[in-house]
């Protein structure tokens, strides 16, 4: 175990982690919107092309989105990796696809946490005259009400402050790729390679950076530990590496599972 061999303790969680604080997917119905006579589904808004072509729609679903996440609250799976990261120190990592912010609102550390999809709390230069991020100001409302754009003013606390081009949301859009400034890509990459056990919470393995980092674990022989309501592609990693499927709600299982492992 991650404790007794002083390795390191990589987590990865997604959606499923966060899903049980209340967070939508935004895939579905509850990520539609409508601005007047058109409903935008999220695969259509969540690219840079739209982004690029309507930035004020974009802006106000992803300013929306931004209000659920603040009104939902970390939960017991979340808290339970905190935990974690204060009994190993710098032999924890935890690499993230949610960009709702709820890890660190639970008390993981930044410098320890990689947002591989970003954070809705912050936005960047659209023209990436830097990749430096920036939280969204507080004066715009958390009480963001559906299908509302932001005013000219609102969008003007929202340029970048360096050269003063506009600011776009700090996400990963579908028709971008990951890299290492923004995103931790490789940062990401390396702790796997590092690790001496990997958990896996709630993620099914969608997109190619997680399952780069579930493929070098199950290379590697290091144990892999999945948590997740249903099987997803990573439970075959926990079976050629030993490692373990738990079927359920993460809420219950994480913490039992980090006791045992670090407790
Ligand atoms: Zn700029």
């Amino acid at each position: 175990m991650a404790e007794r061999d002083g390795g390191l303790l990589l987590f990865l969680t997604g959606a499923g982690i966060s899903a049980e604080s209340g967070i939508p997917t935004f895939r579905g119905p509850e990520g539609y919107w409508r601005v007047g006579s058109v409903n935008y589904r999220p695969q259509e808004l969540a690219t840079f092309q739209a982004f690029s072509r309507m930035p004020d729609v974009v802006w106000g679903w992803y300013l929306y989105r931004r209000g659920v996440c603040r009104h939902a609250s970390p939960n017991a799976a979340h808290l339970a990796i905190v935990r974690a990261e204060e009994r190993l120190g710098d032999r924890f990592h935890l690499v993230t696809q949610n960009v709702d912010g709820l890890h660190l609102r639970a008390g993981s550390s930044l410098a320890r946490t990689y947002a591989i999809h970003g954070m809705i709390d912050f936005f960047r230069c659209a023209r990436e005259c830097t990749a430096e991020t920036y939280p969204i100001p507080d004066a715009l409302p958390l009480d963001w009400a559906k299908d509302r754009l932001p005013t000219p003013e609102e969008r003007a606390r929202l340029r970048c402050p360096r050269c003063g081009a506009d600011g776009r949301p700090h996400v990963l859009f579908f028709d971008e790729y990951y890299d290492e400034p923004r995103f931790h890509c490789e940062s990401a990459q390396r702790k796997a390679l590092e690790a001496s056990a990997l958990v896996v919470v709630g993620t099914t393995g969608l997109t190619n950076l997680p399952m780069r980092i579930g493929a070098i674990a199950a290379q590697r022989r290091i144990p892999v530990h999945v948590v997740d309501l249903e099987p997803n592609p990573f439970v075959e990693f926990a079976e050629v590496t030993g490692g373990e499927f738990l079927r359920g709600p993460a809420g219950s299982l994480v913490p039992e599972l980090v006791e045992r492992l670090v407790g």
